[in-house]
This record gives structure tokens, C-alpha cells and sequence, in this order.
């Protein structure tokens, strides 16, 4: 694998975790955002998870001198290969700063936006140079340790450049999945949007306590999901039947009143339930040694994961 140069436009949680991916992985990364304190921040999320990368394995020129952060977005994305950007979730502001990429980018680089929700096809409507070079690369936090990427492609995407654009997260150390359509809130979002929808119900309807409900998960479905999707796991709990069996069984619950899918009203009563609740359960315990814990836990469960 040849060293890349690499673009990241917007530095919080997610742009953090993908300079922290591609730095380990040995490539060259610029990277842009006007808040202030941006750098700083970035610096201090190297130094604390870099222990955490050198663990899990990282490319022999892997370096956290090769990240520089510049002032504008124009010196961030104009020699990149990849340009991931990662502002906030706002249609003007991300339409925005995707057309001033495609403007300033080479015109064969690939211009990946991580969106949680919107369709590369709304994102592309702004960008008047290369519309084909945008897609949508949807990661999952911890972006330097979680292997998924779901990527899509609008109306004017090129096949060629989903092609490479899974040619380089598979580079990566990632699992791109290359999405066939293009949805609102893709694949994993979509999924665990249903399942914040009922917990959120749970919670207000008082049936159970944010740390119940999380309880529910990890002691339970958590651990099947690791190894195998809603699909298989069913499909082992039907007996010799299998699948055929779980439908005819379990089929009805899939309508009301069993399925809510509508969401709750977020009042400030279930805001608060919710926010107490889970700041309860960490107890005195910061979210970065929280993050530190999930981090170890990730690293041993992919490589059971691998092992298998
Ligand atoms: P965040 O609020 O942590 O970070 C956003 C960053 O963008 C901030 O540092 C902000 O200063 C910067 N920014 C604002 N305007 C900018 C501009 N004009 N140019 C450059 N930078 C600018 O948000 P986040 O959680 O990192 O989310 C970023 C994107 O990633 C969103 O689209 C979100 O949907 C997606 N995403 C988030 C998660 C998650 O779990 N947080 C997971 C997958 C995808």
C-alpha cells in the first residue's frame, strides 16, 4: 500500500477518529476546522487513544507527525487523495462545504462525506465540478477501531469512484459495505434508530431505567450481535425450521401493540430520565476512561471476532 494523502474537514468526534485511522494506517493527513480549540483537541485525542492504535497494530510509517492542521479549508483538500468531511449534521452547512471542496479538490479525488442521515444525492446537488467523485462513507464510533463503512452513491456518483473508494477503506483495515440504494440514515443508523425509538419508550413509559434497558442489551441480544446480525440469529432460534418457523411464530409482533415506531415526544421529562439516567451509570467515571474501556473491550472482542 502506497502512502496517501488524506483530507479531514471537520474535526469532532468522528473527523478525530478518522485522522486517528489513517495516521495509523501511515498516510499523510491535512486536516481543517475554524473552532479555535480544534488542534489542541485533536493533539490531546492522538496522545491519549495512540497506546490504544500501537496495540491493535499500526503501519510500520505510522506517525502522529504526519498529521498537519491548516487554516483554511482550500490548503486542507487540494493535494488530498480522500477527503472525508465531517461537520455537523446540517443540510446547508454540509451542501455548503461540499461544494467548496469539489471546488478546491483535484479533480480525481474522492470526496466522502461521513452523514449519519442524508442521501449522497441531496449531498451532491450543491457540487457543480466533479459531482461523480462524491459519495457517502458512513463510519461508526470509535472510527480508528470499528471496521464498518457504509458506503453509497447518488444519482450522479461514477461507479468507478465506489470502486475505489472501497478499494481504499478495505486498505484501510476497514469492512466497506457497499450499499446497493441510497436511504435516509443508511444501514446501521436505521437499525439502531428503531431500537432508540423503543428504548425511548421503555424509559418514558417507565418499564425500565436507562440502566436496565442497557443491561437488556449487553447481558443478551449484545452478545449474539457481535458474531451474527438480527437475521442469523433468528434464524438459529427456530429450531430445525429455522427462519420459516421464527415468521410464523413471531410474525404478528411485528405489528402493534407490540411495535411502537413511532417515536416518544423528547419533553424535558424523558430528557432529563434519560440524562440523569445514563450519566447514574457512569457514576464517577469520566467518558474518557469510558472510552478507554470500550477501546480495550473492542480490541479483545474483534479479535475473538477474527478467530472465528
Ligand atoms: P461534532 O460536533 O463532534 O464535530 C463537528 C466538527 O465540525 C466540530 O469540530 C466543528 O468545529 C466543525 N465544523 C463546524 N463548521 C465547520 C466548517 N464550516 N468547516 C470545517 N469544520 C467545521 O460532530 P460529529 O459527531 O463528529 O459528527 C460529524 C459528522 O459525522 C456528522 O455528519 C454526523 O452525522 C456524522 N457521524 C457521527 C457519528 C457519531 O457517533 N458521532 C457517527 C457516524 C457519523
Amino acid at each position: 500500500m502506497s502512502q496517501r494523502t488524506m483530507a479531514v474537514v471537520g474535526t469532532g468526534v468522528i473527523g478525530n477518529g478518522w485522522i486517528a485511522r489513517f495516521l495509523a494506517n501511515g498516510h499523510r493527513v491535512f486536516a481543517y476546522d475554524p473552532a479555535p480549540e480544534a488542534e489542541a483537541n485533536t493533539r490531546r485525542m492522538l496522545d491519549d487513544s495512540w497506546s490504544t492504535l500501537v496495540q491493535y497494530g499500526i503501519h510500520k510509517d505510522a506517525s502522529k507527525d504526519n498529521l498537519t492542521f491548516v487554516q483554511n479549508l482550500e490548503d486542507a483538500v487540494a493535494h488530498a487523495d480522500l477527503i472525508q468531511e465531517n461537520v455537523p449534521e446540517r443540510e446547508t452547512l454540509k451542501k455548503q462545504v461540499l461544494a467548496s471542496i469539489d471546488h478546491h479538490a483535484k479533480p480525481d479525488a474522492i470526496i466522502a462525506s461521513s452523514t449519519s442521515g442524508y442521501m449522497p444525492s441531496v449531498l451532491q446537488e450543491a457540487c457543480v465540478k466533479n459531482p461523480e467523485r462524491i459519495i457517502v462513507a458512513h463510519p461508526f464510533n470509535p472510527v480508528y477501531l470499528i471496521p464498518l463503512v457504509e458506503i453509497a452513491g447518488g444519482k450522479q456518483t461514477a461507479i468507478a469512484t465506489i470502486n475505489e473508494a472501497k478499494q481504499i477503506y478495505d486498505e484501510l483495515n476497514m469492512k466497506p459495505l457497499v450499499m446497493s440504494g441510497e436511504i435516509d440514515g443508511h444501514i446501521g443508523d436505521r437499525l439502531m434508530e428503531a431500537l432508540w425509538r423503543e428504548a425511548l419508550h421503555i424509559v418514558n413509559d417507565g418499564v425500565a431505567t436507562t440502566e436496565e434497558v442497557d443491561k437488556a442489551i449487553v447481558y443478551g441480544p449484545g452478545l449474539r450481535w457481535a458474531l451474527m446480525g438480527p437475521f442469523l440469529t433468528l434464524h438459529l432460534a427456530g429450531g430445525n425450521e429455522g427462519m420459516k418457523h421464527m415468521l410464523e411464530q413471531f410474525g404478528p409482533a411485528l405489528k402493534l401493540p407490540w411495535t411502537r415506531l413511532i417515536a416518544p415526544e423528547l419533553t424535558e421529562d424523558l430528557k432529563k430520565k434519560v440524562i440523569d439516567g445514563t450519566s447514574a451509570q457512569c457514576g464517577e467515571i469520566s467518558i474518557a476512561d469510558m472510552e478507554h474501556r470500550r477501546d480495550r473491550f473492542l480490541i479483545k472482542l474483534m479479535g475473538l471476532l477474527e478467530e472465528e
